[in-house]
């Protein structure tokens, strides 16, 4: 697994306004640091405590990006440095990710994520709610809604991936705006579909780092 080879290649198969998320979770230091010398500066982890702790040890011009389930009561620990929350799925969590981005006097961009997959374990808001949803999040002093985030079924069926993201594309061009211009769809297995699909953000971890050893 050479982490520099597979940087290459993922950056010549996305097109330059595509920004890659460098989905580290699970990964030592050692490998993020490859990375980062590699010229990576943008790096996601899916959960705090790991987040947190590699966000201590690691170069602090590093954009560290939760894209994971985020939990309310630990928002405050992410709050001081985090970059982008990609998975925001309420607004009692955009309540509580502003109170603690005044706190540490910041304005903290965050992706609405938006229900596609089949599966009900997925979270993420209908996609009928989401105008609504904008205009309230909007009323927010200190957050940023960037844009939209989804996650495909984890299938292989490469017609019904097509389908998921083809919803939150449309969906994406109502809603886009110059401020709101992100789109945070495709990972290691899907991210080519993805870009098809107007994606301007993939999130790739074991195409980079290799596969993970998940418990
Ligand atoms: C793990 C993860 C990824 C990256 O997955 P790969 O298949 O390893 O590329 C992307 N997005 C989210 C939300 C994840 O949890």
């Amino acid at each position: 697994m050479n982490i520099i080879n597979n940087l290459d290649l993922i950056k010549d198969n996305i097109p330059s306004n595509v920004i890659l998320v460098a989905v580290s979770k699970t990964k030592p230091n050692t490998d993020i640091l490859t990375a980062y010398n590699a010229g990576q500066k943008i790096f996601g982890e899916n959960k705090v405590q790991e987040l947190v702790q590699k966000q201590k040890e690691l170069p602090h011009d590093i954009k560290w990006h939760m894209i994971g389930h985020l939990q309310r009561n630990k928002v405050k620990y992410i709050a001081p440095f985090v970059n982008l929350i990609h998975a925001v799925d309420s607004i009692r969590l955009l309540q509580e990710i502003n109170k603690r981005a005044a706190e540490n006097n910041r304005t903290i961009d965050c992706l609405l994520q938006i229900h596609i997959a089949t599966e009900k374990t997925k979270f993420g808001f209908d996609i009928n709610e989401i105008e609504n949803t904008i205009k309230k999040a909007n009323s927010f002093t200190n957050i940023n809604i960037k844009g939209l985030m989804g996650m495909a079924t984890f299938t292989k069926n490469q017609v019904q991936i097509n389908t998921e993201f083809k919803k939150i594309h449309k969906l994406f061009k109502i809603v886009k705006t110059k401020m709101l211009d992100t789109l945070s769809i495709g990972m290691s297995n899907d991210y080519k579909l993805a870009i098809n699909h107007g994606s301007t953000m993939v999130r790739i971890g074991s195409d980079i780092f290799g596969k993970r050893q998940e418990i």
